[in-house]
């Protein structure tokens, strides 16, 4: 059975108690699945910044199978003069080893363009973070028949500044954007083509193949996980919504594999 990678994005939810609370509930949930935890599941949660610490201390005291820890967002350089900002030694700091570059709701609501996006692919690498790169079309790309144009130009521009040895680090995560948070899932020949066409693309762009782990996101739920991540292409999936309660998080790798 492959390996599947199961990645949990809070987005702005889940304050420092809920989230001391998800990760005992994590912890006994997990239990069954302790065995094939780190071999054949790989699972990531990326809290909110003020819910970081709280996540690592309880990764430190409550004993039981804990997910790995990541950020949503992160910005380029140590320290200085950008407010509001996070840099990646603060990450670090709190435990984390992976951070969400380039999710839609950045790029879409908060306009984050592809220069600083590759920017930040580039510091991850120089400070040892793996970036979680999310790329997706829109509903009205998609239907203006633009959706392969408008994500060779995200893939390209993002791995533009790794080296082929990095950009297979990278986990790449296709996310429609019509499907995010809006209940209404990519089909599994949908998400395999785009997921298929992107490994095809980054082995291109690197100049060989590079073994790429390419997640799904967009609705993802226990009730369509099985479908989903049988695809042959699909190696994971990122996961909103249904990452907020443990329970309903963890269905969604024993929907696939069986408990
Ligand atoms: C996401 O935020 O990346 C996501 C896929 O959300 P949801 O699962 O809620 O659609």
């Amino acid at each position: 059975m492959k390996k599947i990678r199961l990645y949990g994005n809070w987005k702005m939810n889940m304050t420092r108690a809920e989230t001391t609370a998800f990760m005992s509930e994590f912890a006994r949930s997990a239990k069954p699945l302790e065995a094939v935890m780190g071999r054949n599941l790989e699972v990531a949660v990326f809290p909110p910044f003020t819910s970081l610490w709280a996540a690592n201390e309880a990764m430190r005291s409550v004993s039981g199978p804990m997910p790995l820890l990541g950020a949503q967002n992160v910005y380029i350089g140590d320290h200085g003069a950008f407010t509001g900002e996070v840099s990646i030694p603060m990450l670090k700091e709190c435990g984390c080893t992976h951070v969400i570059i380039g999710h839609s709701e950045r790029r879409h609501i908060l306009g984050e363009g592809e220069p600083l996006i590759a920017k930040k692919m580039r510091a991850c690498f120089d400070a040892g973070l793996i970036p979680v790169l999310c790329y997706g079309e829109t509903l009205e790309e998609r239907e203006a028949g633009r959706a392969f144009q408008v994500m060779e130009r995200q893939l390209r521009s993002a791995v533009e500044p790794l080296s082929a040895d990095e950009s297979a680090q990278v986990v790449y995560a296709y996310e429609p954007v019509w499907a995010i948070g809006t209940g209404k899932s990519a089909t599994s020949a949908e998400a395999q083509e785009v997921c298929a066409w992107s490994k095809r693309l980054l082995a291109e762009a690197a100049g060989r193949d590079i073994g790429t782990t390419v997640l799904y996101g967009g609705s993802v739920k226990g009730s369509n996980a099985k479908e989903l991540l049988s695809m042959d292409a699909i190696d994971g999936a990122l996961v909103g919504g249904a990452s907020l309660k443990a329970e309903s998080f963890l269905e969604i790798y024993t929907a696939y594999a069986g408990s």
